[in-house]
């Protein structure tokens, strides 16, 4: 049996990962990965470290990020793999994230200082708002954690920050659809991420009808038991079928990468079409 593996959804100090670029890369190559894809939310700016150190190390890797996107009130993440990553589209979509990302992190702030809790004084969230490409929820839960409010990311979430608790924002901006061609616009694929989470039947059977390119059938968190409804559909829409384990490094220490991968066959596609640009 081949052993080839490659990891195509993680996440890097860009966004809400714990490793830096260049660290999931010596990580990937050390847990003896043959592909990988860095799939921030919203960001691509992992790539300007990534690519020199992969290519330093012999370890392919394609394009790659997690777009936020809303359909109808729910949630959904979409995958985007193999565009150039300097697509001027990519960058001013990524830009209007962290735009939003931003000005929803300070409306958190202001809910959470409304109930007593100033976290005006801590310079590390402080700095990933002003300076980070994708500042998101789990920056300021890590900040209510070092001021002792709660005890882990997930408290924080559950007290605070997860839907439809006290100080929860929604972020009901950029469309699936618009996301899609975008993504589409940028020469890229685009794949609907762990379809396990979008909360809304309905909504997740309408976002079957959109022109997908790809599902990601595989991913760590739930067994194989739940990618088979997807394998499925995937064959008869004939789409990618992708796969990643969504490692976030300490931040969710219970999913090591390359928990959930794709073999050769897969990765030659994607790579390919990522080739195909240079
Ligand atoms: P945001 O992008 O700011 O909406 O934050 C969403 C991110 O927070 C997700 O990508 C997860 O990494 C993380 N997250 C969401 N829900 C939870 C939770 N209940 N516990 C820990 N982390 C979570
Ligand atoms: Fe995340
Ligand atoms: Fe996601
Ligand atoms: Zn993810």
């Amino acid at each position: 049996m081949s052993d080839f593996r490659a990891d195509l959804h993680c996440h890097s100090t860009c966004s809400d990962g714990s490793r830096t670029p260049k660290e999931l890369v010596e990580l990937a190559v050390d847990i003896g990965l043959k592909g990988l894809s860095i799939t921030d939310h919203d960001s691509v700016a992992a790539y300007a470290t990534a690519l020199p150190r992969a290519a330093e190390l012999g370890l392919p890797m394609i394009s790659g990020v997690e777009f936020s996107t809303h359909h109808k009130g729910t949630d959904v993440h979409l995958l985007a793999y193999s565009f150039p990553t300097g697509h001027e589209q990519i960058t001013a979509l990524c830009a209007r994230h962290k735009q939003r990302r931003q000005g929803r992190s300070r409306q958190i702030l202001s809910l959470l200082a409304k109930r007593g809790i100033d976290l005006s004084q801590d310079k590390e969230l402080a700095d990933a708002i002003e300076y980070g490409p994708a500042v998101g929820r789990p920056h300021i839960a890590a900040a209510l954690i070092r001021r002792g409010i709660v005890k882990t990311t997930e408290a924080a979430f559950q007290q605070f920050l997860g839907d439809g608790r006290c100080c929860f924002v929604s972020t009901n901006q950029i469309s699936t659809e618009e996301t899609i061609a975008v993504i589409h616009a940028a020469g890229g694929l685009a794949v609907l991420a762990h379809p396990q989470l979008v909360k809304d039947t309905r909504v997740l059977y309408e976002i079957f009808t959109m022109p997908l390119d790809g599902i990601e059938a595989y991913y760590a968190r739930f067994g194989f038991e739940r990618s088979k409804e997807w394998l499925e559909l995937a064959a008869k829409k004939d789409w990618l079928v992708t796969g990643g384990s969504d490692y976030h490094g300490a931040a969710k220490p219970q999913i090591p990468l390359g928990a959930s991968w794709v073999a050769e066959d897969t990765f030659r596609v994607l790579q390919k079409h990522y080739l195909s640009h240079a």
